[in-house]
């Protein structure tokens, strides 16, 4: 058979322990065999980033922003163990915030339905996308513990010196103070990666935030996502028959509970943060959710919601067989290709893409899974695989799909 054929090069970021593993035997197994990969490569394993000062992930990012698609492994956000495990020149940042912040834009985390993987709400049949705004907020906050009596005042000044006051509180005694901010420019980037992943995905999107009690900090990410919607996005809505909702967090909260899935629910960055695991956990397993973080000019870079998995890496160098599962990481991949596929007009791509993604879910579905699964699955005759017999059981099924069997 001849590999599928690839035009433009997917930037690959290769990463760290265990999902550093899977993303090799995932190449060589499911991937290479059937595509002729083309990929720019970076190394974002931590010692790569060492040695580069990290220069890596900026380069790699600039490539993803160049070529608008890229593929990430998870990767060790170091602390101090990190930094005397490795002999780190220093306590790197995390690559997934350099990304971020070069790349601008919105995370969205879907998780990926199976049956025998049974969600904990009865009513969700479809998978609910989250999309996190990840600027600013308590994330960027000013605090201060406050000593005793006293005025606490919000003050700004403008450049011509003009200033705009408003009284916090006026202390009888010691307390705490938080202030936050946003920007105008950032919740315009958030709102139209929502509506463009929207409709991309052909899902409806759902917006909520508690305007009714911040009347000026919430009212303005409601009033902005009113004016893009109206301006930009009415039209196209309407034409792909899908609804932009919004309501209040605690009407969405309770919503979410009785539906049935199958929608995109933008949230501020707290939001977001909080409800995404709610929901992976809900879900079933923080392995079977997958990231994407999409910027303004739709530029794309996918990769696994979990970490490195280290416990299992430590097993896996000790020479013990590990089951660590590699459905996120498999789906970063397929989805990568298939979003490749569709910007460089590549069906026989997409279609493998797709084939991948069936081959994955048949595996589970016919009671071949990981350890992870096999512990939770409603599934009886269950057949717990060790990491490289899952990823060679898909490879069966995907030959299948690709033969048409
Ligand atoms: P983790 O790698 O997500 O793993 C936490 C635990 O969840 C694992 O020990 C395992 O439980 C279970 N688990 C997660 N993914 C699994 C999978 N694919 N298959 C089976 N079980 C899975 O989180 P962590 O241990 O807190 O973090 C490890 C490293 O990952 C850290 O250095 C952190 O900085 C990094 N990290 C990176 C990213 C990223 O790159 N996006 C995200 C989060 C964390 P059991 O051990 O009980 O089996
Ligand atoms: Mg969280």
């Amino acid at each position: 058979m001849d590999r599928i054929k690839m035009t433009t090069p997917l930037v690959e970021m290769d990463g760290d322990e265990m999902t550093r593993i899977l993303w090799k035997i995932i190449k060589d197994e499911l991937l290479i065999p059937y595509v002729d990969l083309k990929t720019e490569y970076y190394d974002l394993g931590l010692k790569k980033r060492d040695e580069t000062d990290d220069e890596i992930t900026v380069e790699a990012s600039n490539a993803a922003l160049r070529l608008g698609v890229a593929v990430k492994c998870a990767t060790i956000t170091p602390n101090a163990d990190r930094v005397r495990e490795y002999g780190l020149k220093q306590m790197w940042k995390s690559p997934n915030g350099t990304i971020r912040a070069i790349m601008d834009g919105t995370v969205f985390r879907c998780p990926i339905i199976v049956r025998g993987i049974e969600p904990n709400v009865r009513t969700w049949k479809k998978p609910i996308t989250i999309a996190r705004h990840a600027y600013g907020d308590v994330y960027k906050n000013a605090e201060i513990v406050v000593p005793g009596k006293g005025k606490a005042e919000l003050v700004f000044t403008g450049e011509d010196g003009t200033q705009i006051r408003e009284l916090i509180h006026e202390f009888d005694g010691p307390g705490v103070i938080q202030g936050w901010h946003n920007m105008d420019r950032s919740i315009e980037s958030f709102a139209r990666s929502c509506f463009e992943f929207a409709l991309d995905a052909k899902q409806d999107l759902w917006f909520a935030t508690k305007d009714t009690i911040s009347k000026k900090y919430d009212a303005r990410f409601r009033e902005i996502f009113d004016t893009i919607f109206e301006d930009e996005y009415k039209a196209r809505f309407d034409e792909a028959g899908l609804t932009y909702f919004y309501t209040l967090i605690d009407d969405a909260v309770a919503r979410v509970m009785k539906s049935e899935g199958g929608f995109i629910w933008a949230c501020k960055n707290y939001d977001g943060d909080v409800m995404s695991d709610m929901l992976s956990s809900a879900f079933g397993s923080l392995a079977m959710m997958t990231s994407v973080l999409v910027n303004p000019d739709g530029k794309y870079e996918f990769e696994a919601a979990h970490g490195t998995v280290q416990r299992h890496y430590y097993r896996h160098l000790k020479g013990e067989e590990t089951s660590t599962n590699s459905v996120a990481t498999i789906f970063a991949w397929s989805g990568a290709l298939r979003k490749r596929a569709q910007l460089d007009s590549l069906p026989d791509l997409e279609h493998f893409a797709d084939a991948l993604e069936r081959s994955v879910i048949r595996t589970i579905e016919d009671g071949e899974m990981t350890g992870d699964l096999a512990l939770i699955t409603s599934l009886s005759n269950v057949t717990r695989l060790s990491s490289r017999e899952f990823i060679l059981a898909i490879k069966r099924r995907l030959e299948e799909e690709l033969n048409g069997i």
